[in-house]
């Protein structure tokens, strides 16, 4: 048996509960302050190397003071955030938070709820949360859902119920048990965490069809169904089509009623990824476009993204409620429900999903619903996507701005192209306007390739945009590109900044 210690027991608690206070005080003081005058501070500042080494110091053993590792935050954590809290951030597609938001954080942090299982009051508000979700994208009530960390794990959770659907057995016996080769189909546009996906469930990603897309980067749905003939042809299981609701490139919406109807008449399942772009089912003008997200057999989209609420939450529904609890339940002694007592409360999360324990993602999905009101979030896309037509007027109107891809929704892909450069020029100048114009803070729009062509690309799901940020984003690129083409030689096809 192992000796009792005499040493005075322990714990992590504060020694002084007004010391924690003080520093919780002065912390939200600093984080409200900030976010108040956010405009007027650089889009991003990239972390100095100082702070990368500071960041790089090997495991504390010792204690130190809260007010000193408050401090190391504000000094060497907080400045270099990556922008997206910035109303000239349009990189990638991210969402910009809320303070009340990051309250809900704070206070989910508080209850430290493992939101997995029992009778605790943060398993209904999931539950709530869930069918407020199925009311945004106006889907059918008996349906199910569960949120996630985010896109990439929701898009992968409708592919693990495909799968286990059209396979009787998946659960016991995996693929091997698919009746053939099971293939799935998608746009070339799609998001690579559908390639991942396919991974992940077993089927490889050979057997992910990527087709083609017309030009205005939409699934061409002829070639889709040639593709299905030939792969059943050939012996092979086509088993589902992901739609995309908004392409990462572009914001492209593929034609999803006849995605719908391709796969109703193939009786193959019909997955939605609708990351950022589902949300735009909340502004009327998209309503009828993104319709069939209703009859969809599961849509993934995210809150983090255009609903503008914290990192991370996302979120994946379920038509076929049986279907969707059939490929996680399991039974075992340890998670049995009970009449009464803790164990009573609803069903096990973990039903739904790959994870047991989770955090209280739901918290600031409840409280961001309340405090704005549904109908605000639809004004709020709304308003992005007219930025982003507003966004591409402005382009075409500048000689010097060239417009790479039709604006559908709230994308907007651009170059520099002065008119007496190749494309391979072009490249090499835009990719270094963009850095400019990152570096020095002035906006922060991302990049692509389009049919082989760099472009300037931006993402709009920012509640602090207004339009002058965009008009600051134009001059900026219209400045550098000036700026940049008095250091091009023409004759030696070189520009100076390269050879320095
Ligand atoms: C962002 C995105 C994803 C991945 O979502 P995460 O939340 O980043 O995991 C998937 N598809 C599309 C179209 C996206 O824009």
């Amino acid at each position: 048996m192992n000796e009792i210690s005499s040493k005075p027991e322990i714990g992590l608690d504060p020694v002084d509960w007004d010391d924690i206070k003080t520093l919780g005080h002065q912390i939200i003081d600093d984080m409200v302050d900030y976010l108040k005058g956010i405009g007027e501070k650089p889009v991003w500042t990239p972390v100095p190397q100082l702070v990368k080494a500071e960041l790089s110091t090997p495991l504390p053993h010792q204690p130190e003071n809260i007010f000193d590792v408050y401090r190391d935050f504000k000094q060497n954590i907080f400045p270099y955030h990556g922008g997206n809290i910035h109303p000239k951030y349009f990189s990638w597609v991210q969402g910009t938070g809320t303070p009340m938001g990051a309250f809900a954080d704070l206070l989910a942090g508080v209850m430290n709820s493992n939101t997995a299982i029992g009778d605790q009051s943060a398993l209904y508000v999931d539950k709530q949360v869930i069918n407020w979700c199925k009311q945004l994208m106006n889907y059918p009530a008996t349906g199910s859902g569960i949120l996630v960390s985010g896109g990439s794990i929701a898009n992968i959770t409708g592919l693990i119920v495909a799968r286990n659907t059209i396979i009787a057995n998946a659960k016991n016996a995996g693929v091997y048990a698919a009746p053939g080769k099971l293939i799935a189909y998608c746009s070339s546009e799609t998001h690579n965490c559908i390639g991942k996906a396919a991974e992940v469930i077993g089927i490889g990603n050979q057997q992910l069809r990527k087709i083609a897309v017309n030009d205005n980067f939409e699934i061409d749905t002829e070639a889709l169904k040639a593709k299905i003939k030939e792969d059943k042809d050939a012996g092979f299981l086509p088993f589902c089509i992901i739609g995309n609701a908004g392409t990462v490139n572009t914001g492209a919406i593929d034609p999803l009623s006849e995605l719908l109807q391709i796969a109703r008449k193939e009786k193959i399942w019909f997955h939605i990824d609708g990351a950022f772009g589902a949300l735009a089912k909340l502004a009327p003008a998209y309503r009828d476009k993104l319709k069939a997200i209703e009859e969809a057999d599961s849509v993934a989209f995210d809150l983090h993204k255009w609903m503008y609420m914290q990192y991370e939450v996302g979120c994946v529904l379920f038509k076929d409620a049986t279907a969707h609890k059939a490929a996680f339940a399991t039974t075992v002694n340890y998670l049995t429900a009970h009449d009464r007592g803790l164990a009573a409360g609803p069903e096990t999360i973990s039903n739904y999903g790959m994870e047991l324990s989770r955090g209280f993602k739901a918290l600031k999905v409840w409280m961001s619903l309340k405090e704005h009101g549904a109908d605000k979030y639809a004004a709020m896309i709304s308003q992005n996507i007219d930025q982003a037509f507003y966004l591409g007027n402005q382009v075409s109107k500048h000689p010097e701005l060239e417009l790479m891809a039709s604006v559908t929704m709230n994308v907007v892909c651009f170059r520099y192209n002065p008119g007496n450069m190749d494309d391979n020029q072009l490249n090499i100048l835009n990719k270094e306007l963009l850095m400019r114009m990152q570096e020095k803070g002035i906006a922060a729009p991302s990049s692509t390739l389009l049919n082989g062509n760099y472009v300037i690309r931006a993402a709009i799901t920012n509640h602090r945009t207004r339009r002058s940020h965009l008009d600051e984003m134009i001059n900026g690129t219209i400045a550098i590109g000036d700026t940049l083409v008095k250091t091009y030689d023409s004759r030696l096809f070189k520009f100076d900044f390269l050879i320095q």
